[in-house]
């Protein structure tokens, strides 16, 4: 047995690992995981360009806890290590890693989340702790090697009697991190983490009930039997191709990836591209309401099918944080901060072709099934309004599909809306003008008097509207968008000005004056309308300016 020092220049990294780098102890179990799939993968790739001659076979990971002895186990079938190798794997370049690592992230290594891309992986095992057994044999002909750490820079290299090609790693657990012995804890972190990792994850076992036989008789009890409990899907349905898929696989894989969410999504994006970034993953439309504060974080980023976070602020466009589903990319930078990856040419990239694919998967449904399209637009419209928004290129490819419904449930493109409205709906300065309803029912009396008088009316009633009208204004040319209440509509050519009121002069007057004494004059305008239109007498419009200054404060700024 030999015995020596980890070759590590900065003093003191245990205590480092343990208080500052990871403010999150229960990634350690991912890391590990990370290896050993990393290890049976090399594994497989050595035995199929006939580099290891060994039986590659069906290797399975597997995870054990002793509550006795308080250890836990990770265990895996892959290439192993030989005593060389855990000298310069483990002992030098993991370190080296680290280093550097500790250099360049001293202060922000709180918030990265991400630590194995800098060969640190294996030692966060030292968060939970206190020594650390590596028991492993490689696939070459020589012996197995013993490698013990107690958290310091020493360590202990020896044989080991252990036949089976592979590693075993032991963690002694600390006394206050035994939660991670109990199977409920080690079950959520493995659902969380590893849920679609490549090779098979092993987790006890459990109780399978064998399908009857076609003529056994009725009251024969089912057999059961007991079979591995394999936590994770290998193959899920994002590292597919798209045309191996029907449309029942995303459906279902919608449900395994929210087990809890039993309204089906809406449509899906199937996202695949190899240059010049990799990038997969699946986006899923769930219906939405307008309400937009609550449906944020839903959609997983992967990193090779290891789960990195929920939180894809600054890689996705962030009206698409709406979305759902999962994102799958190497070229991602994880180890920065947030501010850095919005500057991040590679990311910026990603970002505009999530939003291009999105874009012309809308296009094309809305070319394909109108009539499908504009059913499911109510659940949908908020992002698309919030896209327009926020984003330039989206709001150019969504004039295409973008729609505009009416109070009556019909609804007109841009350009289908312009044919309608463009004889009987411009103002004296020549603007056509789109008038909208925010609530069909506390506007009522507005809407049935502008449509006795032939006009449009939109439901445009989405929190983002009155932000967006503004932009809609700026962006075309010639049309100015009014609520049916307010004091504009009255801008419009009215078609029906020959119509003489029932009421005299003086009765109007005085009814006008009767109505200005209760109705405050700052918020509103009391006008009179000839009575023998099927509307109210009389009318109480908003100022148009005013309302839309109060609205812009309420929603916020937008874009
Ligand atoms: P990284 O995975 O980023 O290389 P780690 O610190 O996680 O860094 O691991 C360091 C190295 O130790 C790995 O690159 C690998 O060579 C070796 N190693 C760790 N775990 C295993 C394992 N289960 N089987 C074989 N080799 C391993
Ligand atoms: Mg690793």
């Amino acid at each position: 047995m030999a015995t020596g020092k980890i070759n590590v220049s900065v003093e003191n990294i245990f205590p480092l690992i343990k208080k500052f780098l990871y403010s999150d102890h229960e990634i350690f179990l991912r890391e590990l995981i990370s290896n050993a799939t990393d290890a049976t993968l090399k594994l497989k790739h050595l035995t199929s360009i006939g580099e290891a001659t060994v039986e590659y076979g069906n290797p399975v990971i597997e995870v054990k806890a002793n509550k006795e002895n308080k250890t836990l186990h990770i265990i895996d079938q892959g290439i192993g290590m030989t005593k060389e190798e855990v000298e310069k794997y483990i002992n030098e370049v993991a370190f080296s890693g680290a280093e550097e690592f500790l250099e360049k992230y001293k202060d922000s290594a709180k918030d990265s989340g991400i630590i194995g891309h800098f060969g640190l992986g294996f030692y966060s095992a030292f968060m939970v702790a206190n020594k650390v057994e590596i028991i492993t044999k490689s696939y070459k002909d020589e012996p197995a090697a013993h490698w013990i750490c107690e958290g310091t820079t020493d360590f202990t290299l020896g044989d080991a009697d252990k036949t089976e090609r592979g590693t075993e790693i032991i963690l002694h657990l600390n006394d206050d991190e035994t939660e991670f012995l109990e199977e409920n804890r080690i079950s959520e972190l493995l659902t969380k983490y590893n849920k679609f990792m490549p090779v098979p994850i092993k987790f006890g076992t459990k109780e399978k009930t064998l399908p009857k036989a076609e003529d056994a008789p009725e009251d024969e009890e089912p057999k059961k039997i007991t079979v591995d409990n394999i936590i994770n899907n290998p193959e899920p349905a994002w590292t597919k191709q798209p045309t191996d898929l029907e449309e029942e696989d995303y459906k279902s894989f919608y449900r395994e990836l929210y087990p809890m969410q039993f309204e089906e999504p809406l449509f899906h994006i199937h996202l695949n591209v190899d240059y010049p970034f990799n990038l997969t993953g699946i986006l899923y439309f769930p219906k939405l309401s307008n309400d937009m504060t609550m449906q944020r974080d839903k959609i997983q980023l992967y990193q090779n099918q290891v789960f990195v976070t929920d939180n894809v602020e600054g890689i996705v466009p962030e009206f698409l944080t709406m979305l759902k589903g999962v994102i799958d990319s190497p070229d991602i930078p994880l180890n920065v901060s947030r501010s850095y990856l919005q500057a991040d040419g590679a990311v910026k990239k990603i970002s505009s072709y999530i939003t291009r694919k999105v874009a012309d998967k809308l296009k094309s449904l809305f070319n394909n099934n109108r009539e499908d399209f504009e059913k499911k637009w109510d659940d949908i419209k908020v992002v698309i309004e919030y896209g327009m928004l926020t984003e330039d290129k989206f709001f150019e490819k969504a004039q295409k599909f973008t729609l505009y419904p009416t109070v009556d449930g019909e609804y007109f493109t841009y350009e289908e809306l312009e044919e309608k409205i463009k004889e009987n709906q411009t103002d004296k300065d020549g603007k056509m003008v789109i008038l909208y309803a925010s609530n069909k029912d506390e506007q009522h009396s507005y809407i049935s008097a502008a449509k006795d008088k032939g006009y449009q009316v939109l439901l445009l009633d989405t929190p983002i509207v009155p932000h967006l009208i503004q932009k809609l204004e700026t962006s075309k040319e010639n049309i100015s968008f009014v609520r049916v209440d307010s004091d504009h509509v009255d801008n419009l050519i009215k078609k029906d000005e020959d119509k003489t009121s029932k009421l005299s002069e003086e009765e109007q007057e005085k009814l006008k004056a009767d109505f200005e004494k209760v109705v405050p004059k700052e918020k509103y305008t009391i006008q009179l309308e000839a009575m023998d239109s099927n509307a109210a007498p009389l009318i109480i419009t908003q100022p148009e300016f005013m309302r839309r200054m109060k609205e812009m404060q309420q929603t916020g700024g937008g874009g």
